[in-house]
């Protein structure tokens, strides 16, 4: 059945550059059919983020781009980044224009999803029967610890040596609002969160247990565990099965949520959601912008998509829609479609443009 009308969502794209206005094209085809199928009006503005940015304005991130943000509803991001840009001082570099995006928008919340699809498990570098199942979501806190602290900076010691400090920092606040995203992330899964810290060696992640542990007691429903984060990397590559959410620190986050996504061998296949308290989410790929296939028709969109999906979900709760949008590739999957970073025998080899018409194909029949 599809729902009643509604007031037009206002979605900001970001193609940004590389592969980005590749992969951005196949989402928003896909978004304007799901938006036909279901009742839904999407209003789609683009705007200039990282290289391209660069070139037309002379800043990766214009103020005229992030008033778009947030006069939006969600902000879908492809990819930034590329050789021409690599040489310019760091306050003109396109990953300063997604810095400054996710600090502009106050994205705290990075919440990453590592799936195994039963049509790529061959994809993973693991054995078959330890990533057979696995469904992680990885919520990362993203604009405190480590990578913010202060002090910070490169320092002359008294005895004429230099010393590199960082400082790693949370208060309650921080990881309160971390925590409750995470529980109701939990509640929305299966119920189970791991809590991962360094809680016998820094005060720091002490605080940390501390106080997820206390929110506890407003989510008796979801059932709480703590890993020190060097067992929690062990366990995912041992037995990855026996996670369902899990919620860390900025640094620790990073590290875990790359490795949670390489259980499932292809980048293309892997998105992501940035929250705040309020306001427009930033829904992206994990990946970056592939300077090495741009403009050849060799990207895979379906990360892309998959981010459209979770910015259905979780920026502008529609999961009917959402649902629509991951079955669709679940059928071109199964149909055996295949972008060159996911390929294998007995496959069909599609490019971008390929994979954009089989989901839209996938999309009518459903
Ligand atoms: P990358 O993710 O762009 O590419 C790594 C490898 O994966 C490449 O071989 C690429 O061809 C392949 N790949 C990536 N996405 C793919 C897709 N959708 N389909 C098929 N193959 C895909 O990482 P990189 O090469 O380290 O970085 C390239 C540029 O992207 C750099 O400028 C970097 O700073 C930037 N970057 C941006 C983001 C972002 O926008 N959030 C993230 C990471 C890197």
């Amino acid at each position: 059945m599809p729902a009643t009308p509604t007031a037009p969502f206002r979605i900001t794209l970001l193609p940004g550059d590389g592969i980005g206005p590749e992969i951005i094209a196949v989402a928003v085809a896909v978004l304007k059919q799901v938006g036909q199928q279901q009742n839904l009006q999407f209003d789609f503005a683009e705007a200039l983020i990282g290289g391209a940015a660069i070139d037309a304005t002379g800043s990766p991130l214009p103020e005229a781009t992030l008033t778009a943000c947030r006069q939006s509803d969600a902000v879908l991001l492809a990819s930034i980044g590329g050789y021409k840009w690599d040489t310019l001082p760091r306050s003109q570099r396109p990953e300063t224009g997604l810095l400054g995006l996710r600090s502009g928008l106050g994205l705290f919340a990075n919440l990453r999803p590592a799936v195994i699809l039963p049509q790529l498990l061959s994809a993973s570098s693991l054995k078959p029967e330890v990533v057979e199942g696995v469904d992680i979501m990885v919520v990362r806190e993203l604009t405190g610890g480590i990578y913010f602290g202060q002090p910070r900076g490169i320092f002359e010691t008294e005895d004429g040596q230099q010393r590199g400090v960082n400082t790693m920092a949370y208060t309650t606040g921080e990881i309160d609002r971390i925590g409750r995203v995470a529980y109701e992330t939990a509640r929305k899964r299966q119920g189970r969160l791991c809590s991962v810290d360094k809680a016998n060696v820094l005060e720091v992640s002490q605080l940390w247990r501390d106080r997820i542990t206390a929110l506890h007691a407003e989510y008796s429903d979801v059932d709480l565990s703590h890993l020190y984060v060097d067992n929690a990397a062990m366990q995912l590559v041992r037995q990855p099965k026996q996670f369902d959410t899990i919620v860390t620190g900025n640094l620790f986050g990073d590290i875990l949520s790359d490795a949670a996504a390489m259980l499932t061998g292809s980048i293309g296949m892997l998105p992501s959601a940035s929250l705040g308290e309020s306001g427009p989410g930033v829904f992206e790929p994990v990946h970056g912008s592939a300077p090495d296939i741009a403009g050849q028709d060799k990207a895979n969109p379906l990360a892309q998509v998959l981010s459209a999906a979770m910015m259905l979900r979780y920026g502008l709760s529609l999961p009917a829609a959402a649902d629509r949008l991951e079955q669709a590739v679940l059928t071109v999957l199964d149909q055996g479609y295949r972008t060159g970073d996911i390929m294998s025998d007995g496959m069909t080899a599609v490019g971008c443009e390929g994979m954009g018409q089989a989901l839209e194909k996938a999309l009518s029949a459903s």
